[in-house]
């Protein structure tokens, strides 16, 4: 019989998930608690209903080419960063495309996952749905979380003293809804993570004064718009790029990366410069002029809050303030799980590659998404789905639990506490090496120097060129047909949008 899959959410993890399940002929029931697909793309739908949003900025940080689920290309005529509405209607077409509706159950709640007795033979789970207050209980041979990690909004009120008797307005990014209530006040944001700076951008077009304490260990802002105004991702994430960062020694090539970041401006000058053995990327086009025009101004960090101002490490005089937005990100947690089956400390979870938990009896439970490369996350999903769904067909093996247990203690050993990653956990987190690694698992993994003879111009595209997902398709299973002409075309996609006064004298 074919093996039944619970998948948790309807997101762009879920919906990938979903499908690679029926890729491999397993037999998926996807649950989702909304009505709709599309999890947090789907936010601004959130805030027409007067719920709150879950984030600011509308638009991908990431570009299309580099978004792309690995068989299914943006639409041409679709801009380079995609609001979220492209997004989403990219992702309702996935569902059309692959027929995923039919194996969505909407409006309905996983509430709880639980081993089944006999787990240890048969890997077999318990799964409590709620729908319109009716309580259904399930078995499935596997589940897939991909409930997302964005939902426990995490906020540490006791590392700020004072904020008790402070008289103005506070609260958590995730409450943020429109700019509007920022006009004419005296702002301060706490947390400088994309959130943070997003929000700042925007309230600093009405605000009277924006205040930005600087990440105490600084950051590096990027842009979307990077070296002669290519996408970032597509220049950054190549095979040539990240053989150059992995193959230097560390100091190297940490100086590399300095180099390259300062050249778009100097953070030093700006107060932001990261200490040495850290990565904070940030991604926002607008900070570096903001600060130059004087709309936000960079703080050091918040010591303590008085009645209607806030104080600063080392700035003798207070300044006046009337809200605090706290982006200070968000907690992992899976309350339907048991707390056991995924322990998560310092916002780590102990999964192995980010996905199994390494403990179990029989591998039938995975997280996907649960990982933040400085990349696209869509296609790192799809490749956790594809890897797994192998993995509970028993097409591919996990290594022992103690090697799945010393990798993950020496991952979380390098973790920088609470916030961010340090520089050498991005580095063997990067979003390249990464896929690389787990393509490997399932023989998807392209061989440039296999190619080199077969297809010299292919080669050369997937060695120099950026690491279009469409890379992960060219051979092994799921391999697929119109994977090489998606590699030859995807400067045409990028450049189609932005090219759309073509001068009369020019010939191609
Ligand atoms: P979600 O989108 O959060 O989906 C989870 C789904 O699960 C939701 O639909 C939810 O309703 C459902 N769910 C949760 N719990 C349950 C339950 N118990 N039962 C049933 N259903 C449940 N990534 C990129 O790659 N590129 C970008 O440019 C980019 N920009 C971003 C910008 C913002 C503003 C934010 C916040 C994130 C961005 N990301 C980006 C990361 C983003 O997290 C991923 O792109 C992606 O949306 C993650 O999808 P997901 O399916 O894992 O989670």
């Amino acid at each position: 019989a074919e093996m039944r899959v619970a998948v948790v959410g309807a997101g762009v993890s879920g919906l990938t998930a979903t499908k690679c399940c029926l890729e491999e002929g397993l037999e998926p029931t996807c649950f989702e608690q909304s009505q709709d697909i599309g999890g947090l793309w789907r936010y601004t739908e959130h805030i027409e209903a007067g719920r709150p949003s879950l984030y600011p900025s509308v638009i991908s940080n990431s570009s299309k080419e580099m978004s792309a689920f690995s068989d299914f290309p943006y639409p041409e005529d679709f801009p380079v960063f995609l609001p979220n509405a492209r997004v989403l209607d990219y992702l309702r077409r996935y569902t059309e495309r692959f027929g995923l509706r039919e194996h969505i159950a909407f409006g309905t709640t996983v509430v709880s996952v639980r081993k089944r007795p006999d787990f240890a033979t048969t890997g077999q789970w318990d799964v409590v749905t709620e729908a319109d207050g009716k309580k259904t209980s399930h078995i499935f041979d596997a589940v897939m979380v991909c409930s997302g990690n964005f939902s426990e909004p995490s906020l540490p009120l006791h590392c700020f003293p004072g904020i008790e008797r402070f008289q103005g307005q506070y609260f958590h990014s995730r409450q943020y809804k429109h700019p509007d209530m920022f006009q004419g006040k005296r702002v301060l944001m706490v947390g400088m993570g994309n959130s943070g700076v997003d929000i700042a951008v925007e309230a600093s077009r009405v605000a009277a004064k924006v205040l930005l304490p600087g990440h105490p260990r600084g950051a590096w802002v990027l842009s979307r718009v990077f070296d002669h105004g290519y996408p970032w991702d597509m220049v950054f994430n190549t095979r040539l790029m990240s053989l150059i960062r992995n193959s230097l020694p560390g100091p190297l090539s940490r100086g590399l990366i300095n180099y390259r970041v300062n050249q778009q401006f100097k953070h030093e000058n700006y107060g932001i410069q990261p200490e040495k053995r850290y990565f904070l990327p940030v991604l926002n086009d607008d900070l570096p002029s903001y600060i130059l025009t004087g709309r936000i101004t960079i703080k050091p960090g918040v010591k303590e809050f008085k009645e209607n101002s806030v104080v600063f490490h080392n700035c003798p005089e207070e300044e006046p303030i009337d809200i605090v937005v706290f982006c200070t990100g968000y907690n992992v947690s899976f309350p339907f799980l048991e707390e056991e089956l995924v322990k998560v400390e310092n916002k780590h979870a102990s999964l192995y590659k980010y996905v199994f938990p390494t403990h179990l009896q029989r591998p039938t439970l995975a997280v996907l998404g649960l990982i933040k490369p400085l990349g696209a996350i869509m296609p790192v999903t799809e490749m956790q789905a594809r890897w797994v769904t192998r993995v509970f067909k028993g097409l591919c093996q996990l290594p022992p639990q103690s090697v799945m247990e010393k990798e993950v203690n020496k991952k979380k050993k390098n973790q920088v506490q609470r916030f961010g990653l340090s520089f050498d956990e991005v580095l063997k987190t990067e979003w390249l090496v990464y896929m690389d690694k787990l393509a490997s698992f399932i023989g998807a993994k392209p061989s440039v120097l296999g190619l080199l003879c077969r297809d010299p111009w292919l080669a050369l595209t997937i060695f120099f060129g950026p690491c279009t997902p469409y890379q992960y398709r060219l051979g092994g299973p799921g391999r697929w047909e119109g994977a090489r002409q998606a590699i030859l075309t995807q400067w045409d996609r990028t450049l189609k949008p932005t090219r759309t006064r073509v001068p009369a004298r020019s010939s191609s």
